[in-house]
């Protein structure tokens, strides 16, 4: 049976494509700069054509979920390429939590930039110490605010 058969380098897990030799090996061997078979196999986002990107942003709901879908580290080189293949696209990646710096924060009327799950550093901090983004108590901490005021310390037990 021709399907899921393996590349014919022996350490080598990867699906045939063609010759007996996985996509990455056959690049190798046309190449002719030789197998390297300990070498690991670096893809290269060139690799990956624009249906598999866009199949993949849909399959998956994360950049490293995507990533992981087309078999790339997410340690590699490999993720700006393939972040500037799908922004290049346009392929819908609304559904990935935000990880764009430039993002500003999901409050209403907060200009700071987004710092972790689209909240700036500040409501993404309330979020965590209280369970809500406008929850701005803070407890047993003199805050002050843009004004210099010492903003009112209010002690509150969570039950
Ligand atoms: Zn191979
Ligand atoms: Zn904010």
């Amino acid at each position: 049976m021709e399907l899921g058969r393996r590349c014919i380098v022996n350490t080598c897990e990867r699906s045939v494509k063609a010759l007996g030799y996985c996509s990455a090996h056959y690049e190798r061997f046309k190449k002719g700069s030789g197998l390297k078979p300990d070498k690991p196999i670096r893809k290269s986002a060139d690799s990956i054509t624009d249906e598999q990107l866009q199949d993949a942003a849909k399959r998956t709901k994360s950049w490293r979920g995507l990533l992981n879908y087309l078999e790339f580290s997410t340690m590699s080189g490999a993720r700006k390429a393939i972040q500037n293949r799908v922004k290049k696209l346009g392929v819908d990646i609304s559904h990935f939590p935000v990880q764009n710096p430039r993002v500003k924060c999901l409050i209403e009327g907060c200009t700071e930039l987004n710092h972790s799950k689209g909240y700036c550093s500040r409501h993404y901090g309330f979020l965590k110490r209280n369970g809500d983004p406008l929850k701005t108590i803070v407890t047993g901490k003199k805050r002050y605010d843009s004004s210099g005021y010492i903003r009112l310390v209010v002690m509150v037990t969570m039950s």
